[in-house]
Parts: C-alpha cells; sequence; structure tokens
C-alpha cells in the first residue's frame, strides 16, 4: 500500500481551516466543508451520502462583562451558546461565588444574583444552580492559560431548568474577581438562534470478500464558532481523508465506512443520529421476525467503530481510547511497540463520537493526539500555525497500518463484537451526566 502522505493530509487541514475558518454546526460554513469532504470522497470514487439531521444553531453576536462594584472594569469573556441574550444594555447583579457550584455552596439567598463559578457545568449542576434563580451565571475556565471557551449549553437543558444569560472567563480573571470580591457586575449578552441541518457525510468503499462486515472509520468535521478547530477537528479529518484515498486505492476485504461525522461540539449529534437510526432498524427487525432468531442487521455487521479527534499537533501525546474487547487493546500496543510511535492507551470513556457508536454496542478505538497546543481547543487560539504535516503523519501512519493489518487484510475479523459491562455502565454515566437521568439522546 502506499505510505500515508503527510503533505496531502495538510493540504485538507489547510482548505478546511484557513479556507473555510470555522465550521459550526448547521452553519453555511460547515455545508461548505460537507461539499468539500464528499467531493474528496467522490475523487477516491467512494460511494457517498450525505445524512441529515436537526440541529439547533446559533450565531455569536456580542458579549460583554463589566465589574462595576470595586470598579475592575470590563473582562474579557464569551457568551455560552444557547443560554439567553440580554438587552443590549445587559443585566445587573450581585455577584455570587459559589465555589464549584456542589449545593453545599449553594446555601443562603441567591435568587436574583450572578452566580460565579467554576467550571464545568454539567446537567446536575445547571440544574442546581437554576434552582437558585440567578439572574445570571459565569463559569471560570477550570484550565490555567486558557481563553474562555466558545461553547454551549443542550436545549435539553433549556426546556427542562430554563435559562439566563450565561458566560465564560479565563481562569486567571476568575481568581481576580474573587480575591478583589467583585460584587456588582454587568452582562450583556447577545446571540441569534434557529433550526437549521447539519450532515454526517458517509464515502463507503465496498468490502471485496466480506462485504457485510462494515467497519466506522470517523472525524468530526464542526467545531466551535468563529475558531479554526485546527486539532480539534479539522486534524481528524484530514487524516480521515488521506486514509480514504489510501484504502480506496488498496481495496480492503471488508466494508469500511469514512464518515465526517456533523455536529460533534453540540453533544455528539452526527453520531448519536446515526446511532440511533441503526437501532431503531435492528429493533423493527426484530420485532418483525420476532420468531426467527434475527442476528443479522445492519447494526450487528458494525464490527467496530475508529474515531479520529484531535491530532496533528506538534506538541502532543498520542492516546488511544478502546472501549471494547481486550484483545483490541492489545493489538494498538503490540503495533505500536513494534513499530512506534508511542501511544498510551486507555479504557475511560471520552466525549466524542466513538462513544455515541459504542452506546449501541459497536466496539469502538479512538486515536486522538492530546496535550501541547490541543489544550486551546474551543478558543481562537486552536489554528493551524501549532499543526503540521509531519505530526499528521506521524500517527496517521501508523492508524493506517493498524486498520491495513486488523480491518483491509485480516482473513477474519480479529476483535469479538463486546464491551465489558463496566464500559457499558460508564457510557451510560457519561450520557446521564450531560443529558440528565431521564432524557433520551437525539
Ligand atoms: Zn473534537
Amino acid at each position: 500500500m502506499e505510505a500515508f502522505d503527510g503533505e496531502r493530509a495538510y493540504e485538507h487541514l489547510r482548505n478546511l481551516t484557513v479556507e473555510l475558518g470555522h465550521r459550526l454546526a448547521g452553519s453555511d460554513e460547515e455545508k461548505e466543508a460537507a461539499s468539500y469532504i464528499k467531493s474528496e470522497f467522490d475523487k477516491n470514487g467512494l460511494k457517498t451520502v450525505f445524512q441529515n439531521f436537526p440541529v439547533m444553531v446559533y450565531q455569536p453576536r456580542t458579549s460583554k462583562l463589566e465589574v462595576l462594584e470595586p470598579k475592575l472594569g470590563e473582562i474579557g469573556c464569551e457568551l455560552v451558546g444557547l443560554s439567553s441574550s440580554t438587552q443590549p444594555e445587559g443585566i445587573l447583579g450581585e455577584l455570587a461565588f459559589v465555589e464549584t457550584g456542589d449545593v453545599q455552596y449553594l446555601q443562603g439567598n441567591l435568587t436574583g444574583k450572578i452566580l460565579l463559578t467554576i467550571g464545568p457545568v454539567r446537567f446536575e449542576k445547571y440544574a442546581n444552580l437554576m434552582k437558585m434563580k440567578p439572574v445570571g451565571i459565569v463559569v471560570i475556565e477550570p484550565q490555567i492559560g486558557k481563553p474562555p471557551s466558545r461553547v454551549d449549553i443542550l436545549p435539553e437543558w433549556r426546556e427542562r431548568f430554563g435559562t439566563v444569560p450565561m458566560m465564560r472567563i479565563a481562569l486567571e480573571d476568575g481568581v481576580k474577581l474573587v480575591k478583589e470580591g467583585a460584587k456588582v457586575m454587568r452582562m450583556a449578552v447577545h446571540f441569534n438562534e434557529k433550526k437549521s441541518l447539519s450532515a454526517n457525510v458517509i464515502g463507503e468503499l465496498k468490502g471485496d470478500r466480506i462485504p457485510e462486515e462494515i467497519v466506522l472509520i470517523g472525524a468530526h468535521y464542526d467545531s466551535s464558532p468563529g475558531v479554526q478547530g485546527a486539532s480539534d477537528n479539522a486534524g481528524g479529518t484530514a487524516v480521515m481523508l488521506e486514509l480514504s484515498r489510501l484504502f480506496a486505492a488498496n481495496g480492503s476485504a471488508r466494508t469500511i465506512r469514512f464518515v465526517a461525522w456533523g455536529a460533534e461540539e453540540l453533544f455528539l449529534r452526527g453520531s448519536q443520529y446515526y446511532s440511533q437510526k441503526l437501532k431503531e432498524k435492528d429493533e423493527l427487525q426484530k420485532k418483525k421476525q420476532a420468531n426467527e432468531s434475527v442476528n443479522v442487521t445492519e447494526l450487528r455487521n458494525h464490527r467496530l467503530c475508529i474515531n479520529l479527534d484531535v491530532h496533528g499537533g506538534i506538541l502532543g501525546k498520542n492516546e488511544a481510547i478502546v472501549l471494547g474487547p481486550q484483545d483490541l487493546i492489545s493489538s494498538v500496543r503490540l503495533l505500536s511497540n513494534e513499530v512506534g510511535p508511542a501511544i498510551e492507551l486507555t479504557e475511560e470513556v471520552h466525549s466524542s463520537d466513538s462513544t455515541a457508536l459504542s452506546r449501541v454496542g459497536i466496539p469502538s478505538l479512538s486515536f486522538t493526539r492530546k496535550g501541547g497546543t490541543a489544550e486551546y481547543l474551543h478558543t481562537p487560539r486552536d489554528n493551524i500555525e501549532y499543526l503540521d504535516a509531519h505530526h499528521l503523519a506521524m500517527y496517521g501512519a501508523f492508524i493506517g497500518l493498524w486498520v491495513k493489518r486488523y480491518v483491509a487484510d485480516s482473513l477474519s475479523f480479529p476483535f469479538e463484537r463486546s464491551i465489558p459491562e463496566s464500559q457499558q455502565k460508564k457510557i451510560e454515566d457519561y450520557f446521564k451526566k450531560r443529558l440528565g437521568p431521564n432524557l433520551r439522546n437525539c
């Protein structure tokens, strides 16, 4: 097989970042990125389809935070998408620092105040904060040295608990506010929102010997608003596109579906949609053939999901996250020892598309290059200057070799289609933490 070409991958990266800029889910730029990916799949001769699904999209306009008492002036901030906008003059409120936002800190009268808390904010914490009836929430970035992230809350939270204007500030500014005893502040937030469509772009390479067995190689191509999202995840998309070229030329025993997932940043919307559709079809088929044993459905033919999220950083550390059988972990460890690079293996659930696929029973293997400047993810600093062709190829070539050995060339698929119970529980916990106990995904 031809070698992984870092320069080609870098060209994809450049087209997705410098040429397009941001790729916010549901935006025109995300659509342009989808057509770019489709045209690359088409060039490689893959059978390409779009899978559309609805998303709630927001467009940040203005965000301003000012401390009036004591007079600390303006503080750098980013609005939290899908919270709520204020009038142009903003809202005025007394500030209450509630530490991590755990119930132990939510004592006394907090009604009508602006709550200041250190991130992250998940479902339960959001519910607890909103019970206090605040007029605003300011979230301190949990990581040192990082500009405030451009993120959003889930529409599901809003429907359930309502919302108030929310913002994020840098950790260093959070310290300043607490230390100086910031008392009164003004928050002005404005963003537009509308219902829109995002899409998964699927390019299929039919297997030439065992076409019914399907392996996914996916990477999300959307980004946070107004940021290049270079390492997260134009980098992973670039690696995926280069792999699609190599395997389209090389051929594969089993079917490989290359997928560019849409709307990952809005909580894995594309991969959840894809997984849910598979599951619905599976259940329907089971119902129809209640008396016969149904072993073969499209869902069950999915043997593995390979996920590429955060790639290409000049400085960073290669990691692989496995939700599945021990053999899968061993295979990565052995190949990494044999040919390099070094890869740290973990079996913890992480927040990316593979978790949605594993939730419906498909084992997953996520390759990611974390640390270094990838820590800037979801901020305007996650741009192309911190990535290069060499580091796209370093991990890309390894992934290519792994796929060739175990997916494209392997006579019998080497990995059991199973996920240990302890991991299944962790996956459910992950979704519960974000969506709450009684909500379905999507
Ligand atoms: Zn990502």
